[in-house]
């Protein structure tokens, strides 16, 4: 790109910022909840969210389409109508009452950058797409990334037709019905999405934890995607036993049991961070015993708990496996008591494309703007990755977590953003 070039093209970014905050806004309206927004997958609401976002692409001169089952698509068009497109986008749904910014931040970015591109009448050597997916959050259905998925041809009809809306409890292909979607079609034909006919794909997105606002930088490029290894229902069974009557040698204490695994397990996760993997997250979200039996004057004879490990290193992942059953065997053994962990469930980790990496850090270092660089959680990036997409997250500031309605993103940062987004699908769509 010409210095000109990209001299116009952070002016028309610039300029379009305003009509970003009214996309925003306008699509925060049509969800509102009773604090935060709601916008199930396959609802009137995130159907809105698409409606909104694909108005003001074609206000801009895009092109758009929906696909079968509701993604939403802007299309600029480059000079070679056969190249394969640069892609860029994120999820129009969100979790129940959270936050405006997850997943339609990397939306509208798309649409943005695209409008950018086309006001300053660059030409790009390939088509420029942005996407708005459906259903990335895994409350609805229990599974996440269902839009994307089917985009890509990673989804089962069988998959797909067992799925159920958790509260509801009615069928995924009832939902898209209601939306006047034509599911059908999704399994005719090639993937919408394929590595033959799409070059790369980048997705900007919030970050959801805490350190962007630590190190005092608007932007990430994300390293990796982690994977995780998950025991969502454990239980150590053990006795109820009278707590002063009963000798230490003759206890089955399952709280005791299961602290013991839950410290050693931390133990094990600090030598790991400590040595050779800083990405790797271990965190016990449930840790209960029954009210019904539980009292200040019994052993506890039953303790329920969650193990969740997550790394973007599989090897990290394989050691917690073999250190919750070398553990679980000799607590199990030496106080007496029996743990029932079921299945592990979990996804490997996803590594991001090295030489995207390198060009959004590139964009983002020409521009002078701060951009750090450390793993990130479960995205729409991960599929496309996973169907042999080039692909890379950005991450941008945002306070106070995600799913939640507190969640804050500058609209300076989200500039900042969308700056390096614009610049770096141009480049990798060349001229
Ligand atoms: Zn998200």
């Amino acid at each position: 790109m010409t210095k000109v070039a990209d001299d116009a093209l952070r002016t028309a970014v610039t300029d379009l910022m305003p009509l970003a905050s009214e996309i925003f806004d306008d699509i925060r309206t049509a969800s509102l909840d009773d604090e935060g927004v709601t916008r199930p997958a396959w609802s009137e609401q995130d159907q809105a969210a698409a409606d909104i976002l694909l108005m003001a692409a074609r206000a801009e001169g895009l092109a758009t389409r929906q696909d079968a089952i509701g993604n939403a698509y802007a299309d600029l068009e480059g000079s070679d109508p056969t190249a394969p497109a640069i892609l860029s986008g994120s999820h129009l749904d969100s979790v129940a009452r959270g936050g405006n910014f997850d997943g339609l931040a990397g939306a509208v970015a798309a649409v943005i950058a695209l409008a950018a591109v086309r006001r300053t009448g660059i030409v790009p050597g390939c088509r420029l797409t942005a996407m708005g997916t459906r259903c990335e959050e895994s409350v609805w259905y229990g599974i996440a990334y269902v839009g994307a998925r089917l985009a890509v041809g990673a989804m089962e009809r069988s998959e797909f037709d067992n799925l159920v809306r958790l509260d509801s409890k009615h069928s995924i292909a009832d939902h898209m019905a209601d939306q006047g979607l034509r599911v059908d079609e999704i399994w005719q034909g090639d993937p919408i999405v394929t590595a033959t006919n799409t070059k790369a794909f980048l997705e900007l997105h919030i970050e959801q934890g805490p350190l962007l606002v630590e190190q005092d930088a608007p932007l990430a490029v994300a390293t990796a995607i982690r994977g995780n290894l998950r025991h969502g229902d454990g239980v150590c069974h053990g006795a109820y036993q009278h707590s002063a009557a009963t000798p230490r040698r003759l206890r089955q204490d399952t709280v005791l049991a299961v602290t013991e695994l839950l410290g050693r397990l931390e133990a094990l996760w600090h030598e790991i961070e400590d040595s050779d993997d800083p990405s790797a997250v271990f965190t016990v979200g449930k840790l209960f015993t029954d009210p019904d039996h539980h009292a200040l004057t019994k052993v506890p004879g039953e303790c329920h708990f969650s193990l969740n490990f997550g790394s973007t290193e599989q090897h990290t992942l394989d050691r917690a496996r073999d250190a919750i059953a070398a553990l679980t065997e000799d607590i199990a053994r030496r106080r007496n008591v029996r743990f029932v962990l079921g299945d592990a469930v979990g996804s490997s980790p996803t590594p991001l494309d090295l030489a995207l990496r390198a060009k959004l850090h590139d964009n983002a270092d020409r521009r002078a703007i701060p951009c750090q660089e450390f793993a990130t959680v479960g995205h729409d990036a991960s599929i496309f990755a996973r169907a042999g997409i080039p692909a890379a997250v950005l991450l941008v500031r945002n306070a106070d977590g995600s799913h939640n309605p507190d969640e804050k993103m500058a609209m300076a940062d989200f500039e900042q953003g969308v700056q390096v987004l614009a610049a770096t699908m141009v480049e990798l769509a060349g001229s």
